[in-house]
């Protein structure tokens, strides 16, 4: 497929190989611990690199090496890794990235336990780490401690309140520190590289929740890392001691998830941009955080470097804990669950959900007011879901 090819197109048909065993179109799902070889001279060959076969589970999975093909051409990148999820992406990419002495920056309206992950384990390893707050361009450049720090990890969009970074300015900052090895890191699982293609705009490595919008139907979990072939190549060696590696049969999944990326992402992107702006104008509600509204800090940066604002719409129900439950319980169709990107809509209140063992003082000290709603919106009938906001609303 040549560099044109747009994404749509991609999604359907890059990384496949024609024919498949048997001619049928949709590959075959290798559920298969182990690989046989022929005679030890295939053996030979393989271990000397002159045939290219796979081995063993945990190195390799022809399933697995599909999607990491589509996902790759998706990026723009050299070559993907898939993991068993998000979080095994995460860890054991910063695993291989850094070592003891070393420091990272992150932003700090990101995934909670990524932030877990890098302040409190990875401290434990000897790496120090530094949390920026998101649009903080001059701490973030202040935080790098020339020599030291290896990685400069964000998100984007954050969670929950949807802070898009500026890329170019991220670029920009890492060009000051050019040779001192310091990556731009950047978690798009918001985003999907149907709204952002961050390899594209300066930064090393994408990583994803393959979870969310690439699987697409909240019945699988996956992680990726995509980026040049001699960064993933070093993560995928990890993975393969560490062991976080997806299975044939979820590598199925994200794979068929996968072909309708961009028309799941393209329905969301327009449901959720509509449904912002009608809860910006709801008597009921007291702020709406999405970056395709003229209101969210990011909005111009949004506009420049996304091709859509994606499907997850934060906002402030007018009233305190309970009033907002109440709300919640009210919906009809958004059911209450802590995931985000498939096709059904799913509500949550982050006070009640991801940080619910945290008093409100402490919540309100990290930003999560008692009245904050995480909506992310399916691919129901956009009409069907303002309704049902609005009566849940007025209920
Ligand atoms: N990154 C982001 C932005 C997420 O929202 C999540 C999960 O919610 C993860 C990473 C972790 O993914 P997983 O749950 O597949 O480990």
């Amino acid at each position: 497929m040549t560099g044109r090819t747009r994404l749509s197109t991609l999604a359907v048909h890059a990384g496949e190989r024609r024919p498949n065993p048997d001619n049928a179109i949709v590959p075959p799902i290798a559920c298969t611990a182990t690989y046989t070889f022929r005679d030890t001279q295939e053996l030979r060959d393989h271990f000397e690199g002159r045939i290219q076969r796979e081995e063993y589970g945990r190195y390799g999975n022809p399933s697995v090496a599909a999607v990491e093909r589509k996902l790759a051409a998706l990026e723009g990148a050299e070559e993907c890794a898939l993991f068993s999820s998000g979080m095994a992406a995460i860890s054991t990419t910063l695993f291989a990235l850094l070592r003891a002495g070393q420091h990272v920056v992150l932003t700090a309206d990101g995934y909670r336990r990524t932030r877990q992950f890098v302040t409190g384990l990875l401290r434990k390893f000897g790496v120090e780490a530094t949390l920026v707050e998101p649009g903080d361009y001059e701490g973030l450049t202040n935080a790098i401690v020339p020599g030291k720090t290896r990685v400069v990890l964000g998100e984007s969009p954050t969670n929950p309140y949807l802070r898009v970074a500026d890329l170019e300015r991220l670029a920009a900052i890492k060009a000051q520190h050019r040779g001192s090895g310091l990556k731009v890191v950047i978690d798009a699982t918001f985003a999907t590289p149907v709204n952002l293609q961050p390899l594209q705009r300066g930064a090393d490595l994408v990583l994803h929740a393959g979870t969310k919008y690439l699987g697409g139907h909240n019945d699988l979990l996956a992680g990726a890392v995509c980026g040049d072939a001699g960064l993933v190549g070093a993560i995928r060696d990890l993975r393969g001691m560490l062991g976080g590696v997806l299975d044939g049969h979820s590598a199925y999944l994200l794979h068929r998830g996968l072909k309708t990326l961009a028309l799941r992402v393209e329905r969301q992107n327009a449901s959720a941009l509509r449904i912002a702006g009608f809860l910006e104008g709801h008597p009921e509600v007291e702020q709406v955080f999405y970056p395709g509204l003229a209101s969210h800090p990011d909005h111009i940066v949004a506009r420049e470097q996304m091709r859509g604002f994606g499907g997850v719409v934060s906002f402030l129900v007018r009233g305190d804990l309970d009033r907002t439950s109440r709300f919640i319980d009210a919906c009809k169709l958004p059911q209450i669950g802590p995931s985000l990107g498939g096709v059904e809509s799913l509500i949550e209140q982050p006070a009640l959900m991801s940080f619910y063992e945290l008093s409100s003082a402490e919540r309100a000290d990290i930003g999560i007011r008692d009245n904050l709603v995480r909506l992310a919106v399916g691919v129901e009938d956009v009409e069907d879901l303002i309704a049902d906001l609005d009566q849940a609303l007025r209920a």
